[in-house]
């Protein structure tokens, strides 16, 4: 049996986006994430990510086959901005419409996070996962940030106005493509100057170090793994990890299988161990402070042995199995995020 649960929170999730999320409440028939099964986890609060798309992509049957066992996906094309803000409205709408049913609380401050941890209603973070919704002016970025956005990834894995997204690949480097663009940096002073946390997953290694010389506050990738325990495109090298750490921020750990894994193969019997040996890594490498959970639940194919959002008590056991103590374990879980919210969303 696991462990009574600590409360938890998770740095990604796709329910919001996905074709049943009108169960949220009630419990989905599919999928990872809903609202009773986060209780039975233990995951208190969440991101809660908007994504858009012109097509219901399918990672598995559009991915290359290389020989040695390595594998490519073509990079997406570029989305329409109308199409993605009618998308994104939404997808935000949905959110908003479960907050006025008092289903969850849409976090706008660390308050919410406190309130959640003490038994209050789930706090969904808001989070919008490529910018393409927004005009390169910016003038829509207030009104998200007035309905509740408190994160933004600039990009998803394709490019936009405001940079070019990581190719998904394996093996490979994150260096696969430009960096931000122009709009890009202002994207970034103008999150700072709201207190919406800028996002590095889905940057390539270019765009990470143009976010790191531009933006003021902590770093953190919502969802992502190491890359010296699985070389990914989409993992982290230990020169990003240590760019993190120079700044206090955070990675949250992905569950997703072919970036867990060191041969990249996408076998959702992989053992937890392999979601541990990325915490581990950055554990070592930067810190405990550093690392954190961001599943990425209905966004790819998780271990089986933590199977949805209930199971993510066996990964805190995992964690404990491999030597993490009872307070790491509550750092990894939510002090970590805890801390980094509060000091970027000020
Ligand atoms: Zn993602």
């Amino acid at each position: 049996m696991p462990s009574p649960s600590l409360p938890v929170l998770d740095g990604h999730h796709d329910a919001l986006t996905r074709r049943t999320a009108d169960r949220l409440v009630d419990g989905r028939p599919d999928g990872h994430f809903d609202l009773p099964r986060a209780r039975r986890g233990g995951v208190v609060a969440s991101f809660w990510a908007v994504w858009c798309s012109d097509v219901e992509l399918d990672l598995d049957h559009d991915r290359v086959e290389e020989p040695g066992g390595g594998w490519a996906l073509p990079l997406a094309a570029e989305l329409p901005r109308g199409a993605a803000a009618a998308q994104a409205t939404q997808a935000a709408g949905r959110l908003l419409d479960l907050e006025r049913r008092g289903a969850l609380r849409v976090a706008r401050g660390v308050a919410d996070l406190d309130a959640a941890a003490a038994g209050g209603p789930h706090a969904a973070i808001l989070h919008l996962e490529g910018a393409e919704p927004l005009d390169p002016g910016l003038e829509a970025l207030d009104l998200w940030h007035a309905a509740g956005l408190r994160s933004l990834g600039p990009v998803w894995s394709r490019p936009n106005a405001f940079g070019d997204g990581v190719a998904f690949r394996f093996p490979s480097s994150p260096d696969t493509g430009g960096g931000l663009t122009d709009a890009g940096r202002r994207l970034v002073r103008a999150c700072n100057a709201r207190g919406i946390l800028v996002d590095l997953s889905h940057l390539t290694a270019r765009g990470f170090f143009d976010v790191a010389a531009v933006s003021d506050a902590p770093l953190v990738a919502t969802h992502a793994g190491a890359h010296a325990v699985a070389p990914g495109s989409r993992n982290l090298t230990d020169d990003q990890l240590d760019a993190i750490a120079a700044a206090d921020g955070l990675v949250g750990i992905s569950f997703v299988v072919d970036f867990a894994r060191r041969d990249g193969r996408n076998d959702v019997d992989t053992p937890l161990t392999s979601l541990v040996a990325h915490v581990r890594h950055v554990a070592d490498r930067i810190g405990v402070e550093h690392v954190a959970l961001g599943s990425d639940f209905d966004g790819g194919d998780v271990p089986r042995a933590v199977g949805d959002v209930a199971g993510v008590p066996r990964l805190l056991d995992a964690l404990r199995d491999d030597g993490f103590d009872a307070d790491e374990v509550e750092r990894i879980a939510w002090g970590n995020w805890r801390r980094v919210l509060g000091a970027t969303w000020r």
